[in-house]
């Protein structure tokens, strides 16, 4: 089982992998974007090819 993290040095807090991610799992704090779900990610990984900061990696856990 897979899930994102954001590295929250490199995100600026576009929202764009709150709007993409089908399953709800981010949400926005203090203008940047954190995992709040991460056990509904369905491992699309749509977020992490929109980020264009390169914050998202998926990690096995
Ligand atoms: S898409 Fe990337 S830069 Fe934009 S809010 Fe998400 S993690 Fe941050
Ligand atoms: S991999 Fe897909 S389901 Fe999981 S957080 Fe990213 S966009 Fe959402």
């Amino acid at each position: 089982m897979a899930y994102p993290v954001v590295d929250e040095a490199k995100c600026v807090g576009c929202e764009e992998c709150v709007d993409i991610c089908p399953c709800d799992v981010f949400e926005m704090k203090n203008e940047k974007c954190v995992v709040e779900r991460s056990e509904d990610c369905e491992e699309c990984e749509s977020c992490v090819e929109t980020c264009e900061e390169g914050a998202i990696e998926m990690v096995e856990g």
